[in-house]
Parts: C-alpha cells; sequence; structure tokens
C-alpha cells in the first residue's frame, strides 16, 4: 500500500467511527458551528500533530501550523500575507478562545535553517531556491539564534538547538501580546498564552513557566 493509499484507508475507518449513531448529536450541532476553547500554534512537522499530542477531539482545538510555530508582530494593512494572523484574529475576536499555545519541539527544521551559516544559505538560495521562503519567514524570531561566544563553546550543536527553539517560541509569545485585542483579551482575565515545547524522542511535553523562567515538564 502506497501512503496515498494508506490516506484512503484511514479516511475510511475515520468515516466509519465518526457517522456512528453516538457522534449524531455532535455532528448536527458541529454542522453550524464551532466552538473550541483552545487555539494551537503548531509548527507545520508532521511529528507534532497538536490533536494527537493532546488527544483531542474534532472541535476541540482550533489549530495553526506553520514553519516553525512562529507568531509574526502585529502588523496592520492589505498588502499583508499574515494568514496566521488572520487565524489569530478568528480565534479571539470570534470564536473568543480562552487559551492560547504556541507549541514548540525538538528538532525544528526551520529553526535548523535559522541556526545555519548564512552565507551557505544564500548559496543554496541561488542554486536550488531552497530557502527563498523560509529564510524571511524565520527572520521573525532571528534573536533566537544570537548566541553568545561563551555559550556557544559551552553547549553542543542540539543543545543549542533547543535553545532555539524555546527562544523562538518565547518571542512569539511576546508577538502574541501586540495584538491589541490579544492584550485586551489577556488583561480583561479571558484569555490566558502558554509557550509549550515537545520533545520527540521521549515524548515529555514542557510549558514556559514565568516564575521559574524556564521551561517545566507538564503532569
Ligand atoms: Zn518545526
Amino acid at each position: 500500500m502506497n501512503s496515498y493509499e494508506k490516506l484512503i484507508r484511514g479516511y475510511n475507518e475515520f468515516r466509519g467511527r465518526y457517522l456512528g449513531k453516538e457522534n449524531l448529536d455532535w455532528r448536527n450541532w458541529a454542522k453550524e458551528r464551532q466552538a473550541p476553547k483552545v487555539m494551537i500554534i503548531a509548527c507545520s512537522d508532521s511529528r507534532v500533530n497538536p490533536i494527537i499530542v493532546t488527544h483531542a477531539a474534532l472541535g476541540d482545538i482550533f489549530v495553526v501550523n506553520n514553519v516553525a510555530n512562529l507568531v509574526p508582530p502585529y502588523k496592520e494593512g492589505k498588502l499583508t500575507h499574515h494568514s496566521t494572523s488572520a487565524a489569530i484574529e478568528y480565534a479571539v475576536n470570534h470564536l473568543h478562545v480562552e487559551h492560547i499555545v504556541v507549541m514548540g519541539h525538538s528538532g525544528c527544521g526551520g529553526i535548523r535553517a535559522l541556526m545555519s551559516d548564512n552565507e551557505e544559505a544564500e548559496d543554496i538560495d541561488q542554486e536550488k531556491g531552497a530557502y527563498s521562503f523560509i529564510k524571511p519567514w524565520m527572520k521573525i524570531v532571528e534573536e533566537a539564534a544570537d548566541f553568545t561566544e561563551e555559550e556557544k563553546e559551552r553547549y553542543d550543536e542540539e543543545e543549542l538547538l533547543c535553545m532555539c527553539e524555546k527562544r523562538a517560541v518565547l518571542i512569539s509569545l511576546n508577538n502574541l501580546a501586540t495584538f491589541p485585542w490579544v492584550k485586551k483579551s489577556v488583561l480583561s482575565g479571558h484569555l490566558k498564552i502558554h509557550a509549550w515545547h515537545f520533545d520527540i524522542a521521549s515524548g515529555v511535553l514542557l510549558e514556559y513557566d514565568r516564575a521559574e523562567d524556564d521551561f517545566i515538564a507538564l503532569k
């Protein structure tokens, strides 16, 4: 069975359950509305789907996937192409979600691209166009890759990558607060924003703790 056939087989299994009697009320309700309480901004990476990681159901989570789970700073204008900003606007102003989670993860290819040598990346740009969109997109969190000489000596490449992933999530969290209506909802107490980091090998999910200024394992 090839990868596409596997999709169709999965769809048929899903549909068998989805059309079951026990799901009838929900389908009747959901055909006209959605009311998720949570928005999650996650990476497009195939290994970190937040619906699967949190064992959620259809209708539970309003999800945005983009490369490296970034939130751009607030910027109005007809010429911006901010699909992530549009999704945040819909989640906060129309769905009135109670939580927004920015979910980073280990081994993030977008963060690795940000940390890769710039000259090398520019060469790749011209030859293959491999980073034509990724590099400019990753500029949103470029400060996350600014390491001191001491840090570069003290930590190996994988540790620096992990640090960069976590810093990038925190930059996105700060960017979220630049959206005036996000800020307003947070100040009114209706909305809480969270930063997560998922480790693929161990399956451990960490949450940023402001008091500790560190990522702590969720239990
Ligand atoms: Zn990623």
